[in-house]
């Protein structure tokens, strides 16, 4: 080889491997948690483990701080190597001169350097390795990426490090919108960070600003205007709180992404007023001592996050569990489910939009649903028993449906909290026997919508469409085959909508709430046992609403409702958000079909009067009308005859709406217009094809329990039989022993120890009715 390459080769070596072998500076100290709204703006932040402001780093420069930066500390940063000799020789001389070091002559990537081992003292070994390091850094690293790591890792005074950090706590805000004042005055900081606490050094860090100020002018980067305006601004103070108008979101990502930045899809404006509305309900709502309320607001189409309110954030809240998320917390669900019921059987085909549900006392083993009111209608329309929120109705209809179809269906809707067994919820799943959150509800209501939406739009359904609510934008991914395997039709959740929609309502839950919105509005409210929760859950084409009321403790409070406490709150929300968008009728999955006009249910032979409503198509094969048929009377109609007791050819027969006995007791009290069937007449035999009375209570089979304390003793049952003429004696009997005869009011009071009865009611006419039930009392 060559001699002169060899010492070419040894020399390059020479100079090189100190560079090579030099440390690269790094920075691993813990950073704060940092969350920010769909827009780029602070929702909120953590500060890092080691007790630092040290927000994670930007993948961005602003503007006006590069400027002011360079200007200050190293004019030649996009021309050097990571060191600049110039400047380096003119420290030297000036510290020569003065006996100590008074100038670094550092570059950015010099002090990059010195920072990143902490910021040690400045030796001429330390200073040295600051070189070496900082060429290595400039080999290996792009200016911008240099510039960014100064940036992120700066010294501004106290606990805060980067401009990030230092642009939130000192003048709130974000490090793209300083001014060119406060550019300069955090441009000099670093270089001096004690210069930003108040007192003598304000005077001190003015006059750096001031003569940055005049640099930038002189540089023509800012005119005289700016510099004469910019002179007279205020300096950065002391720190300021930082924003939190997302804090239970702020603190869920704590748990989850600690130390990261985390862009949201929260909308901040509405992020802001979602606080206020929730703020401004619980100053009357803590009257009534209900301290906490959360809603979550959640986009159709995407199922992104706009509003997170995890609870009230008003003054005092935080002794009354105003840090509980209730978001993500576990209640009660009252009567939130009903819907997804009501879309089960409609999608199934057990049910038509008007079918007629019983609502009569009602008494299953170990439950007795009642209505809000604590009164029965005898029967009323699925969709009004939705609207109203009726109980024993919602209970009659999950009983045909069954409590494993009704949990099989919460789950593949998205619910992940009802994970017992069927039979530990039972029937009591609908009126709230089972918890759930917030979040998983809104995200419910919000894939039911989407379900919907897509389908109109595309005329397909896709499974991923059911989905929980997103936080994080996720980049596009291409969307799922299309599937046949859904929960719920797009028709089903048309006409349960449909059902929801009807704003101005009578809500029995709490009697009479005028509520109004601009717009189609499907909504629901539910009340869990003992007022604990109130909830509102309402949906248009574009976004869900969900909203929680109560106490984070689980203390109820007498007025406690979801109509009275939560929907308020979910209308003022509605109202300042608008929307335009109705969702539309699902028409080519839909068919129409022949439906009684009095019972709802698909028209039999012997109904009169019938009429096209738009259903399922499942709803062809649901059951046809049960309640009419066709009676003989006489000729004036007053009395029920037959061929055997009347002449064929007066008798009159005639199409006739029967309902059930029980059923009938309560339904005429509210419809003065049902006619009950006429009598027999005189001499004629009853065929007992239409039974004239019927048990409300005890309900046939149950089993009623004595409470423990009471074990072995005789419990008290209240039995009572509905007749269709109250007039008529009925005479009781107890395992067939005689015990009393009624009339017109036909309840009696009995004793009965543990073990199996039956209870036997006759009429005067001699129709029997029997009812076998149990008294049991609990295993010792
Ligand atoms: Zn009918």
């Amino acid at each position: 080889m060559n001699r002169k390459l060899k010492i070419l080769i040894i020399a390059t070596g020479v100079i090189v491997a100190p560079v090579l072998l030099s440390p690269m500076p790094k920075f691993r100290a813990p950073l704060s948690t940092v969350i920010e709204a769909k827009d780029g703006s602070l929702l909120g932040a953590k500060i890092a483990d080691d007790g630092q402001w040290r927000f994670p780093p930007s993948d961005s420069v602003p503007y006006k701080f590069e400027k002011a930066l360079l200007t200050f500390e190293d004019n030649y940063f996009y021309r050097h190597p990571g060191v600049n000799p110039v400047a380096l020789f003119r420290a030297a001389l000036l510290n020569i001169k003065s006996g100590r070091i008074v100038s670094g002559g550092s570059t950015l990537t010099m002090q990059i350097a010195r920072i990143s081992r902490g910021n040690r003292a400045r030796t001429y070994a330390g200073k040295i390795i600051e070189i070496l390091s900082a060429l290595k850094l400039e080999l290996f690293r792009s200016k911008e990426e240099i510039l960014r790591m100064y940036i992120s890792n700066a010294p501004f005074g106290g606990n805060t490090v980067g401009l990030e950090a230092a642009t939130w706590r000192y003048s709130g805000t974000s490090p793209f919108n300083l001014t060119w004042a406060d550019a300069a005055a955090y441009a000099v900081l670093p270089n001096s960070p004690s210069l930003v606490f108040p007192g003598k050094n304000q005077e001190r860090l003015k006059k750096r600003r001031d003569d940055l100020l005049e640099k930038l002018y002189k540089k023509d980067i800012i005119d005289s205007v700016t510099l004469i305006l910019s002179l007279d601004e205020t300096l950065p103070g002391e720190p300021i709180n930082l924003p939190s108008s997302a804090p239970h979101l702020t603190a869920k990502f704590y748990r989850e992404a600690k130390g990261k930045r985390v862009k949201t899809t929260i909308d901040p404006v509405l992020q802001q007023k979602v606080n206020e509305i929730i703020n401004s309900h619980q100053s009357v709502l803590e009257n009534n001592h209900i301290y906490n309320s959360a809603c979550i607001i959640v986009s159709v189409e995407k199922g992104y996050v706009m509003a997170y309110t995890g609870n009230s954030t008003r003054p005092g809240v935080a002794e009354h569990g105003g840090d509980v998320d209730i978001i993500q917390s576990r209640r009660s669900t009252g009567s939130i489910l009903k819907p997804l019921l009501y879309a089960g059987m409609e999608n199934s085909g057990d049910l038509l939009p008007n079918t007629l549900v019983p609502d009569i006392p009602t008494h299953f083993s170990g439950f007795s649903p009642k209505n809000f009111d604590q009164t029965y209608s005898g029967a009323v329309t699925a969709a009004s028993a939705l609207a109203q929120s009726l109980n024993i109705p919602a209970v009659k209809l999950l009983q045909k449906f069954s409590s494993e179809r009704f949990l099989d269906l919460l789950k593949k809707t998205g619910f992940t909290t009802f994970n017992q067994p069927a039979d530990h919820y039972g029937l009591s799943l609908i009126l709230g026997g089972g918890e759930t959150t917030l979040w998983e509800l809104t995200g419910a209501y919000a894939s039911l919508s989407r379900v919907l939406e897509r389908f109109n739009r595309e005329k397909n359904y896709r499974r991923s469409d059911y989905h929980p609510p997103v936080l994080v934008a996720a980049s596009e991914t291409k969307p799922d085959s299309i599937t046949g395997d859904i929960p719920l039709s797009a028709s089903s959740i048309w006409l349960t909508y449909q059902a929801l929609l009807k704003v101005n309502r009578p809500e029995t839950e709490t009697g009479w709430q005028y509520f109004s919105f601009s717009g189609d509005l499907a909504w629901k409210t539910g009340t869990s046992f003992g007022f604990r929760d109130g909830w509102a859950v309402g949906t248009t084409a574009d976004y869900v609403i969900g909203v929680w009321t109560g106490n984070a403790d689980g203390e109820g409070r007498p007025g406690l409702t979801g109509t009275s406490a939560a929907a308020p709150i979910l209308f003022d929300i509605f109202n300042y958000m608008g929307s335009n968008r109705s969702f539309t009728q699902p028409s080519e999955e839909m068919t129409t079909i022949t439906v009684c006009k009095e019972s709802g249910y698909r028209a039999g032979p012997d109904c009169p009067e019938t009429q096209e409503i738009w259903a399922c198509v499942s709803g062809l094969k649901s059951e046809a009308c049960p309640y009419h048929r066709i009676i003989h009377l006489n000729k004036t109609r007053t009395f029920r005859v037959t061929s055997a007791c009347a002449d064929p050819a007066e008798i009159i027969n005639e199409k006739r709406f029967i309902l059930p006995p029980a059923i009938e007791y309560y339904y005429k009290q509210k419809h003065p217009n049902y006619r009950s069937i006429p009598a027999v007449a005189p001499g004629c035999s009853d065929d007992r094809s239409i039974p004239s009375m019927e048990f409300i209570y005890p309900s046939p089979g149950v089993k009623i329990f004595i409470p423990r304390d009471q074990t072995g003793h005789m419990t008290r049952i209240v039995p009572e039989v509905a007749h269709r003429n109250p007039s008529k004696k009925i005479y009781w009997h107890l395992d067939d022993r005689y015990l009393v005869t009624t009339k017109y009011i036909h309840q009696i009071e009995l004793l009965a120890g543990p073990g199996s009865h039956v209870l036997t009611a006759v009429d005067e006419d001699g129709f029997t009715i029997k009812c076998r039930f149990e008294i049991s009392s609990p295993e010792r």
